[in-house]
């Protein structure tokens, strides 16, 4: 969901929603759906009314109140799709708030579908019960992305070279940057070793695949969350 939920406010759904609803799960006015939109916790609701193109809820009991999420971007070079596919699916069960693909010299696709990484997400937000869904960028390059880093976040970048110390928890604002199948040009090393706000991490001494680098370095970096607690 998208609009606020609060108990007696009705909220409307999309029109993916209505024919989910609809057409899929076969459902009818009065019957229960449980709903989220990232902010308002989880609500049990009640169809209020549903056709083709729209529905709407009345929202009736709040069951789980939102809880605080780890605030860990994702910045990965895009891979092809099934594995960028996976890479979407696994950061967010692994707690992400936002994931934001990267051009980089070696990178395997230029360009991605948003609406069905957005589709995956959500998917995958339902079946781990969380709460929120995070966002998802449209690539850039990694120089754009570099330029622009935010002042406040640490960027943790997996390093495969043997010679970075190991992933741990992150605290506060934090962001983990992968590399593609191919890995980062030494130019492009240099690029991100001079940003001030990088920290060079290994996750071991294999050299992973791209899509394995990012769920073992999430997994370190949100381990246990004091946040989630
Ligand atoms: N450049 C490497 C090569 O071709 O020999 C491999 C790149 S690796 C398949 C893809 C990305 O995963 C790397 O750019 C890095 O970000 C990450 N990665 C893989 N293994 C890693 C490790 N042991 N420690 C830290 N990062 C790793």
């Amino acid at each position: 969901m998208d609009g606020p939920l609060a108990a007696g406010a009705p909220a409307a759904g999309s029109e993916a929603q209505a024919h989910y609803l609809l057409n899929v799960m076969r459902r009818s006015p009065g019957d229960s759906v449980i709903l989220f939109n990232g902010r308002d916790g989880e609500w049990e609701a009640a169809i209020a009314s549903v056709s083709r193109k729209n529905v709407a809820f009345a929202p009736r009991v709040l069951r789980r109140a939102q809880a605080a999420e780890p605030d860990c971007w994702l910045v990965f070079a895009l891979l092809k799709r099934t594995k960028t596919d996976l890479v979407v699916e696994k950061a967010t069960e692994l707690g992400v708030s936002r994931i934001l693909p990267v051009l980089t010299a070696r990178t395997q696709a230029d360009h991605v579908n948003l609406d069905r990484l957005r589709a995956i997400a959500i998917e995958a937000a339902e079946q781990c019960e969380r709460l929120a869904v995070p966002e998802i960028v449209p690539p850039r390059s990694l120089p754009a992305l570099l330029a622009a880093w935010p002042a406040d976040r640490k960027l943790f970048m997996a390093d495969e070279r043997r010679d970075a110390p190991a992933a741990r928890l992150a605290r506060g604002p934090s962001a983990l940057l992968v590399g593609p199948e191919g890995g980062f040009t030494d130019a492009e090393v240099a690029a991100i070793g001079a940003n001030q706000h990088v920290t060079r991490v290994s996750l071991g001494a294999r050299i992973l695949r791209a899509e394995t680098a990012a769920i073992a370095g999430l997994a370190l970096l949100l381990a246990s969350d004091p946040s989630e607690e």
